[in-house]
């Protein structure tokens, strides 16, 4: 620990990000607010007749991750680091087959007004232990309306054609991405019309597999 963080710490020790007990400086939540996350079961959906994509979520949205997944609103960077920190913890990360990352992009819009994409500081903290690099290969051209003021049908219209490659990785997807496994990573799964919007794109490039990983799913 450098002099710097050691000080800080004096003032600021670390805290449980649900109930704001201490805890050991590694950990996000304390004991109890941990156990009160809900697990979800593995879900999947078909992306097309022959391609399924399973979803991994660390838990559901509610409690202490909806608390941790909220905090992007109040700018909160280490809150996102630390949803990739549940992930680790909850998910079977090591046994999904991954050869790159991409973490699902804000507009550019929202982008410049939060200053960061929540999930990929998530992504970054999961890719020593899934052993795979991170690329932002997707750009999010439609300024889409918050998911969750929309109805189920409305969601998949909202992000039609929303999603395409960053022109700089265009030659990259066409001559590497076929063979590979590919994950996604977002912090939360409602209808899956984002992901499913995602990945539509990324599977014209005849990946091996797409997986999503995310933080929390609605129930
Ligand atoms: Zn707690």
């Amino acid at each position: 620990m450098g002099l710097f963080s050691f000080f800080l710490q004096g003032f600021f020790p670390p805290a449980c990000r649900s109930c704001g007990c201490l805890v050991l400086r590694e950990d996000v939540f304390c004991d109890a607010c941990f156990a009160t996350i809900k697990p979800v079961v593995t879900v999947m959906f078909a992306l097309s007749q022959k391609r399924m994509v399973t979803v991994y979520a660390a838990g559901a949205y509610e409690g202490p991750l909806r608390c941790l997944v909220l905090q992007k609103l109040k700018g909160d960077i280490l809150a996102s680091k630390q949803l990739g920190t549940c992930m680790i913890a909850l998910l079977p990360l090591q046994s999904i087959s991954c050869d790159l990352i991409i973490p699902i992009p804000l507009h550019w819009t929202r982008y410049a007004r939060r200053g960061y994409n929540q999930t990929w500081y998530s992504a970054k903290t999961i890719a020593p232990v899934m052993k795979a690099p991170v690329i932002s290969l997707l750009r999010r051209t439609k300024k889409t309306l918050y998911q969750s003021t929309l109805s189920k049908s409305d969601r998949q219209k909202n992000l039609e054609g929303a999603f395409v490659l960053v022109p700089k990785y265009r030659h990259l997807a066409e001559h590497y991405l076929a063979g590979k496994h590919i994950v996604l990573v977002d912090d939360l799964y409602t209808t899956g019309a984002t992901v499913k919007a995602a990945a539509q794109v990324l599977a014209c490039y005849n990946p091996a597999s797409i997986t999503v990983v995310v933080a929390c799913r609605a129930i």
